[in-house]
């Protein structure tokens, strides 16, 4: 394990920065209704999780600075964190494995700043939290008076799974959790899963207006889990090995023993 590393240290107009400002100009509220609507059919494939993951094989995560691996191998290595600390704790096991499998998106043609990234709110103000704030600019709904208010088309404690967040891996596989009834992971943890990308709400302070009580336990939930998502990426001496693979295999046929529609 290297310590030493800073992660999350992004800089102006590296390739991170050039991901965020086409992000940040194409993802309204007007083109995350068009995903929502597109993918909440879930009839572009039918696969078993464990398929899904081994698509990520070949998926190296364009707007993150601190990895430079397949994604699936960051899987393994979010789940063996956590396994290390909590051994008996299969659903965030899971949860670890599974989280970024919405990346899958990129196979049915979606451009990078439609699947990965971290993700913001859209039909209110764009907060300061979020990351380049000012490529926020040519976001069309910048100067739209009906969005551009402190709680735009929202009301105050209406809860964050009300809100429409920018379109990427979390809310896909959210989608597809939600709408498949044929798997034993519960509820909760597809919400640590929905919000985990939610940077400027769980990690920079903003979006509290809208959150309920049990928004609050949401919150914890989801910094628990950041911490195994974050953090591995320091085991850059990780390897995976048969074994590893086999616990995961066991444990995917038990959550998900059947093909999903994605
Ligand atoms: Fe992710
Ligand atoms: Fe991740």
């Amino acid at each position: 394990m290297n310590t030493n590393i800073t992660l999350r240290n992004y800089k102006l107009d590296s390739p991170t920065y050039i991901f965020y400002k086409n992000q940040h100009s194409n993802q309204s509220l007007s083109y995350v209704e068009e995903k929502l609507k597109l993918y909440s059919t879930l009839d572009k494939k039918t696969m078993s999780m464990s398929y899904a993951l081994s698509l990520l094989d070949d998926f190296i995560d364009p707007s993150d600075p601190d990895v430079n691996i397949p994604n699936s191998t960051h899987s393994y290595q979010t789940a063996e964190r956590i396994r290390k600390v909590r051994p008996n704790d299969y659903e965030l096991q899971i949860v670890g494995l599974i989280h970024d499998i919405g990346k899958v998106l990129f196979k049915f043609g979606e451009p990078n700043y439609s699947v990965v990234g971290d993700t913001y709110v859209v039909g209110c103000q764009f907060p300061k939290s979020i990351v380049y704030y000012e490529t926020l600019q040519d976001n069309p709904d910048f100067n739209n008076p009906q969005l551009n208010t402190k709680l735009g088309i929202y009301s105050e404690k209406c809860g964050l799974e009300n809100l429409k967040i920018s379109f990427g891996h979390d809310e896909y596989l959210y989608l597809v959790l939600k709408n498949n009834t044929n798997h034993f992971l519960p509820e909760k943890y597809w919400n640590i899963i929905r919000f985990h990308s939610l940077y400027p709400w769980h990690t920079g302070n903003s979006y509290r207006e809208f959150m309920t009580s049990e928004n609050e336990i949401l919150l914890k939930e989801v910094l628990d889990f950041n911490q195994y998502d974050l953090y591995s990426k320091e085991d850059t001496d990780f390897i995976l090995t048969p074994k590893i693979k086999e616990y995961y295999e066991n444990l995917l046929q038990k959550f998900f023993p059947e093909e999903l529609k994605w």
